[in-house]
């Protein structure tokens, strides 16, 4: 049998052997080696120039959608990917939105999308809706809903300056006039991821405060903790968890001396408390690069470091970013994060 492999020829051997000795013959070879799994079959391009094989036009089919964790925890994110069928029509355009934001989609190697998706406190589920648009003009919605795991956060008292508890009507102007400023900046979406592999800790050192905490401050503001406090002495450094531009950088009436880092796809991380700020807004910073040192400005009871995540205008728990596997999704991209000055 010249023209067989060699796996095949031990296996036709076997099997005559078997046939005619019967089970536990000691001329039976040992058992060959598995077979290697066959490949997954190429996504084929659909030529419009000619009929598919068929002859059948491929319809508008809709994408199939995926995402992670199966069951994300309220406060954290889910990454979501929505891929193409093959034999079906190809698309035009995909859009997708989740709670009335749209979700900022990035192409991967192979056709496939992907978006991160916000799950804030206080949510059962998460509404998102997907549409696709075909090259023949069809249009396809679909739409899901992510069921939220909910979780037990532990309360404290918190004592800090009265002025930050019963604020004076000057205080409460600014306030309302940085929280429009603030809202402006990360409404702004960057449409291609600006990170560059896995993120880090801004400070390696322990967490004093952890995210979602319920706070009663000087026994009469209610409140949640929406970052995640990490310690340090003033004028320690601080780093930027990963590359992006700095979309804002002054002093705000709560967060002190802040800096926003934007990391595309509407992933923005924020550093609070700062004795000084080592970045300017619109500058690009790479991941790991100095940008403050820490500080006790704004609502604090002492210096520490507050690390904020948001995304879709909630603030979650930036320990979501060390867990999530985003490095391997950035390294499928299309088009690779560019670094730019
Ligand atoms: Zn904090």
């Amino acid at each position: 049998m010249p023209n067989l492999p060699n796996v095949d020829a031990v296996l036709l051997t076997a099997s005559i052997l078997a046939g005619l000795g019967g089970a536990g013959c000691a001329a039976i070879p040992d058992p060959p080696e598995p077979l290697p799994a066959p490949e997954a079959p190429q996504a084929a391009a659909i030529r419009l120039d000619e009929p598919p094989p068929d002859a059948a036009a491929p319809r508008p089919l809709a994408p199939r959608i995926h995402w992670t964790p199966a069951t994300p925890a309220e406060g954290t994110l889910a990454v979501l990917t929505l891929e193409p069928m093959p034999q079906g029509l190809p698309a035009f355009e995909m859009t997708a939105g989740a709670r009335d934001n749209e979700i900022a989609l990035a192409r991967l190697k192979g056709g496939a999308y992907f978006g991160l998706v916000a799950v804030p406190l206080n949510t059962d589920a998460v509404p998102v809706e997907v549409n696709v648009t075909f090259i023949d003009g069809t249009r396809l919605t679909q739409h899901l809903s992510l069921l939220v795991e909910r979780q037990d956060f532990p309360t404290t008292g918190l004592s800090v300056a009265s002025r930050f508890t019963a604020p004076d009507e000057q205080s409460l102007e600014r306030i309302r006039r940085e929280r429009e400023i603030i809202r402006a900046a990360l409404a702004v979406v960057s449409k291609r991821p600006l990170w560059t592999g896995a993120f880090i800790l801004p400070r390696n050192d322990a967490t004093t405060s952890p995210y979602g905490q319920r706070r009663l401050f000087n026994n009469q503001l209610r409140s949640r903790h929406t970052g995640l406090d990490i310690r340090g002495r003033t004028g320690d450094a601080v780093y930027a968890a990963n590359s992006g531009r700095v979309i804002l950088a002054r002093e705000l009436f709560y967060s002190g001396n802040a800096v926003y880092i934007d990391h595309g796809l509407g992933l923005v991380t924020g550093y609070f408390h700062l004795s000084e700020r080592a970045v300017r807004e619109g500058q690009w910073v790479d991941k790991g690069q100095l940008i403050g040192r820490v500080g006790a400005t704004g609502r604090v009871t002492g210096p520490h470091l507050h690390w904020g995540l948001y995304l879709q205008g909630a603030a979650l728990d930036p320990r979501t970013l060390l867990e999530l596997e985003l490095t391997e999704i950035g390294d499928r991209l299309l088009s690779p994060p560019a670094i730019v000055e």
